[in-house]
């Protein structure tokens, strides 16, 4: 069958959607794919529909083991002869599988990608005959990236084993760096590229500054989200189960999803979430990968994620059905603590916790801009945008004030203290230094005797606090080693010699808002 007949009699679908026509041409004549597409841009039939044209079995690599039933079943009630082989089933019925695989009675034949790995499924894949191999997520090939699977690093054999079988590797995250990264080690040099808009103009993007998130997150459910579908994800399984329990106490049906549920817990709360109208799942980011439900109608994070890769992932399971959405996230200055400590008491090496620091900076850097949401977003994954107007700093665009004069005297100081070569110095002693507190430390150091101290009493310690975290945010200052010693970058330079601008965000008063909402 050509390929469009297949789309229509097998899949029940008119036409191809954006690049699926040209991706599924090029990979069935034969040809290496590199596919960037957004979550619900319709990845999947990028390798169906070829693996049912051309002559063999389609070998789909994917790490989602736990969805690779349904997924099957799925196909299955298409009429499609799929098949999947990974740890969780009997001998069996692996010895089935294998069987059809053989028989050449199968279309599409899902493994586990800790399956390659063997001499034994080499061998039996070496005995049929292959249509082409799809690596599904193949972002976990990068070490760069935020999903990093070892399993996935055996996949750069596939090439020498099977020269002249296609491959397709497919994902929907990847900025430009972790694209050649994936393209290097899956050997797919010679692939050509297909990279979608990333943009999804229907999700709303919204980061607001974090105080009683649950109460913060309660209102936003009864006032725009009344009775929706929607996935609030939280860091740890603790704050799962009592965000769940709350939502529930207020009248918000809410199950809970992490690691610690027991699986029979997790699937049935899973495929509730998935069949039931209007349940709110609130759980760790172990939930969610391969998820097809188009009307989720929001997502909400209650603590800031680990990368912007995994915000555009999360988030981005919201409104595929193309129906306005929103995307919600709250952010503290505590969240960057809490964060940067768990990075620096990770195991691995120093280049591993540089890379985790890399990427929470450039969330944070998401979270502080004053400009367009959308546009960091797309440009973080080096596509051009526009200002959308459909995102919280579109809509309300931030009070923002000239922090150039503030920025220069954090950096000065630094400056100073970076001649003092042996000695390393924090937040903390910057901020006194520019205070004109004689601490203890201050006075040992001679740090009174700079000509930089007490030049900042028009900030107090919090303003201090946030134009440092703000300056961390822009990339204009980097936080490293041990101590987290603050030190300039390339930028820093810019804003002390070149005349650099630093607008900031202004800051909400606390103690304003405290005593505002007493008085009300
Ligand atoms: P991804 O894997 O990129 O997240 P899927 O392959 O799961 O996306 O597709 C997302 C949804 O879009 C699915 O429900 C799928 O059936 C639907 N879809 C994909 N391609 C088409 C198409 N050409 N026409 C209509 N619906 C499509
Ligand atoms: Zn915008």
């Amino acid at each position: 069958m050509a390929s469009q007949e297949v789309l229509r009699r097998v899949f029940g679908y008119d036409s191809f959607r954006g690049d699926q026509q040209e991706i599924v041409d090029h990979v069935v004549a034969g040809g290496d794919a590199l596919v960037l597409m957004p979550t619900g841009g319709g990845k999947s039939l990028c390798y169906q529909v070829p693996s049912l044209v051309r002559e063999g079995t389609g070998v789909v690599v994917s790490p989602l083991i736990a969805l690779m039933q349904d997924q099957v079943d799925a196909l299955r009630d298409l009429g499609v002869r799929a098949g999947f082989l990974n740890s969780t089933q009997f001998p069996d019925e692996r010895a089935m599988v294998e069987a059809e695989f053989l028989a050449g009675e199968l279309d599409l034949l899902y493994l586990a990608p800790e399956r390659l790995r063997t001499e034994q499924t080499a061998r039996l894949l070496d005995r049929g005959k292959i249509a082409l191999f799809a690596i599904d997520e193949a972002h976990c090939v990068s070490q760069w990236g935020h999903d990093f699977r070892p399993e996935y690093l055996a996949l750069s054999h596939l090439h020498e084993r099977w020269p002249d079988v296609p491959r397709v590797a497919l994902t929907a995250t990847a900025t430009e760096a972790t694209r050649a990264e994936i393209a290097e080690r899956l050997k797919l040099q010679d692939a050509r590229h297909f990279v979608a808009s990333f943009d999804r103009p229907n999700i709303q993007y919204r980061i607001v500054p974090k105080n009683e998130p649950k109460k913060q997150l309660l209102e936003l459910l009864r006032t725009e989200h009344a009775g929706d579908a929607g996935i609030v994800y939280c860091l740890s399984r603790n704050s799962v189960e009592k965000t769940a329990e709350f939502l529930t106490q207020n009248g918000v049906q809410a199950l809970p999803y992490h690691a610690g549920l027991d699986s029979e817990t997790r699937a049935r709360n899973q495929s509730r979430f998935l069949r039931e109208d209007g349940l709110v799942m609130v759980a760790t980011i172990a939930f969610g990968m391969g998820i097809d439900k188009p009307d989720v109608r929001f997502v909400a994070h209650l603590d800031l994620p680990k990368s912007v890769e995994g915000y555009y992932q999360e988030t981005g399971r919201a409104g595929r059905d193309g129906l306005p959405s929103t995307a919600w996230l709250a952010y503290g200055l505590q969240d960057v603590v809490q964060q940067r400590k768990m990075i620096d008491d990770s195991e691995g090496d120093l280049a591993h916790r540089r890379r985790l620091m890399a990427h929470l900076d450039a969330m944070l850097a998401l979270c502080e801009a004053v400009e367009c949401r959308r546009v960091q977003l797309l440009n973080y994954f080096g596509q051009p945008a526009e200002p959308c107007g459909n995102c919280d700093t579109c809509l309300n665009p931030p009070e923002t004030w000239d922090g150039t004069i503030a920025a220069q005297k954090v950096l000065s100081t630094i400056v100073r203290l970076r001649n003092e070569r042996r000695q390393k110095f924090g937040a903390g002693q910057i901020i006194d230094i520019l205070l004109g507190r004689k601490t203890a430390k201050v006075i040992q150091h001679d740090h009174d005797q700079l000509k930089v101290f007490g030049i900042g009493t028009e900030l107090n310690e919090s303003g201090w606090r946030g134009v440092v975290r703000q300056l961390l945010a822009q990339g204009l200052l980097a936080v490293e080693g041990e101590y987290s010693t603050l030190v300039t970058t390339p930028g820093s330079d810019e804003v002390l010699f070149q005349g650099r601008q630093v607008p900031m965000r202004r800051e909400p008063e606390r103690a304003a808002r405290v005593r505002a909402t007493r008085t009300a």
